[in-house]
């Protein structure tokens, strides 16, 4: 058989099963790191998620190592538990016709059933680095015979703090072997894992037009702390997607899916303190089509690999860009178009441009989209003051008293801190129309000003406020 896949060198066995996966030709990263990887090459690749780097070092490996030796002869260190068993489910499927056995090891989850996985004999283990070297330690885990080496997601792993783990177990097997390093960035502290782990590696990077985002557009929505889930629910309804949304801190994952749980929207969450057997179920539930909201922090959301989500949504923004690319690359998969919504606040406008820059990619502004007519918002949108205010956090409301009713700016602002209990600092620039006047009030003050002023009478006259947004 003559497959784009054999051209690359890749064994018939192992061409016949991406085949059967659906593949149909090789991606930029396999047809450039492929055949140097056959050859038994050192590398380290930049690739991100979702440019077909599994079945790259999958292909290498598989070909590389004998299968039913038993003791492993293939290893991948990758951060997360996730991924741990999406790489060992890819390899397995990528194994189907040369029989290895690959199988996970991670932590959270009981060691015994890992054990007597590794008791029953596996080529390739697929596997965390804190319980890779707990296994190496207990004498459960024997790297003595491993050929191959890959460090999938490497930058993560350093930034986990997972380098004196990772240290132990490249420790921990034969100097002579085959070592290859993937990462979605390339920091200097992975050129320096890179040169001291390896055997005068080739460097390898795919550009960024070669990766999947193509399909994915990007835009941001200008919208403040308050009334950011006025806005994710206006794209929930409107848009009824299925989609990944990302939160900063578990806190948060935890408020917002109390809070679309609340609002009736099918919504599960995932982060890094929950059970991995409740993880699991979780992202189960969502590939299943069980629920159409998944909301995650970025830790618990490494690897995942989902196809058919249409939206990824950044409710909180992250503050580098390859953050950013990571999640945004969990759409715009297998072919399928993505949309990537961010949401900005104003302090956080300037990434914006700084990742627009980084990425050479375009992010568009838009708007909330409009509400169905005739329909309600499950969220009614409230004025936020931090977002309206200036630099000092001052906001500008309009008052429906002017010179004709007798105001100055001394009375005015004296008839403000009375009936709205404001502190004077508090009260910055007054300037008075005939029957109107412009007042700035400090943002902490703001609903002071539209509620308990509107409820006053000067002068016999009912007030009135509004702010100027
Ligand atoms: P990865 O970059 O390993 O996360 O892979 C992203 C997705 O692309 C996974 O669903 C793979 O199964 C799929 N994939 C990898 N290589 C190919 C290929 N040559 N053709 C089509 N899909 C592929």
């Amino acid at each position: 058989m003559i497959s784009k896949f054999t051209d690359l060198g890749i064994s018939e066995d192992v061409a016949k099963a991406m085949e059967d996966m659906g593949w149909e030709e090789p991606t930029p990263i396999q047809i450039k790191a492929v055949p140097l990887g056959l050859k038994g090459i050192d590398m380290f690749a930049q690739a991100q998620t979702g440019t077909g780097k599994t079945g790259t070092f999958g292909a290498i490996l598989l070909d590389r190592v004998d299968a039913k030796l038993k003791t492993p002869s293939a290893i991948i260190v990758v951060p997360t538990r996730e991924l741990a068993n999406q790489v060992s489910d890819e390899i397995s499927k990528l194994a189907k016709y040369t029989g290895h056995v690959c199988v996970p090891i991670y932590g959270g989850a009981s060691i015994e059933g890992q054990l007597r996985e590794l008791e029953k004999g596996v080529d390739i283990i697929a596997g965390t680095p804190g319980r890779v070297k707990d296994m190496i330690m207990r004498g459960a885990l024997n790297l003595t015979k491993v050929k191959v080496v890959v460090m999938d997601e490497s930058d993560r792993m350093l930034d986990m703090g997972f380098i004196e783990d990772i240290e132990y177990i490249l420790g921990s097997m034969p100097k002579e072997r085959q070592t290859m390093l993937f990462s979605a960035t390339m920091p200097e502290d992975i050129k320096r894992l890179a040169s001291d782990y390896m055997n005068k590696p080739k460097e390898i990077s795919v550009s960024q037009d070669e990766v999947v985002l193509d399909l994915t557009k990007q835009y941001y929505i200008s919208v403040g702390r308050r009334n950011k889930s006025w806005a994710l629910c206006r794209i929930l309804d409107l848009d009824k997607p299925k989609a990944i949304i990302f939160c900063q801190t578990k806190k948060m994952v935890d408020i917002l899916e109390e809070r679309l749980i609340d609002l009736k929207y099918r919504t599960e969450a995932i982060h890094g303190d929950m059970p991995q057997s409740k993880r699991e179920r979780v992202i189960k539930d969502f590939k299943n089509d069980e629920t159409d909201i998944l909301i995650a922090t970025d830790v618990a959301a490494r690897g995942l690999d989902i196809d058919d989500i249409s939206y990824v949504i950044n409710y909180d923004m992250p503050e580098d860009v390859d953050t950013y690319i990571h999640r945004i690359g969990r759409t715009g998969r297998a072919g399928k178009e993505g949309i990537a919504v961010s949401f900005i606040t104003t302090e956080e406008e300037y990434l914006i441009r700084e990742f627009e820059l980084r990425t050479e990619m375009r992010i568009e502004k838009r708007e909330v989209p409009d509400a169905e007519e005739g329909s309600r918002d499950t969220i009614r949108r409230v004025v936020d003051y931090d977002q309206i205010c200036d630099v000092y956090g001052m906001c500008r409301f309009e008052i429906n008293l002017g010179k004709n009713d007798g105001v100055g700016k001394v009375s005015l602002a004296d008839y403000i801190i009375r009936a709205a209990r404001i502190r004077d600092i508090s009260i910055g620039k007054i300037s008075i129309e005939s029957d109107s006047s412009v007042v700035e009030v400090h943002k902490d003050f703001g609903n002071r000003m539209t509620m308990d002023l509107p409820k006053m009478k000067y002068r016999g006259k009912q007030v009135r406020v509004k702010v100027i947004q």
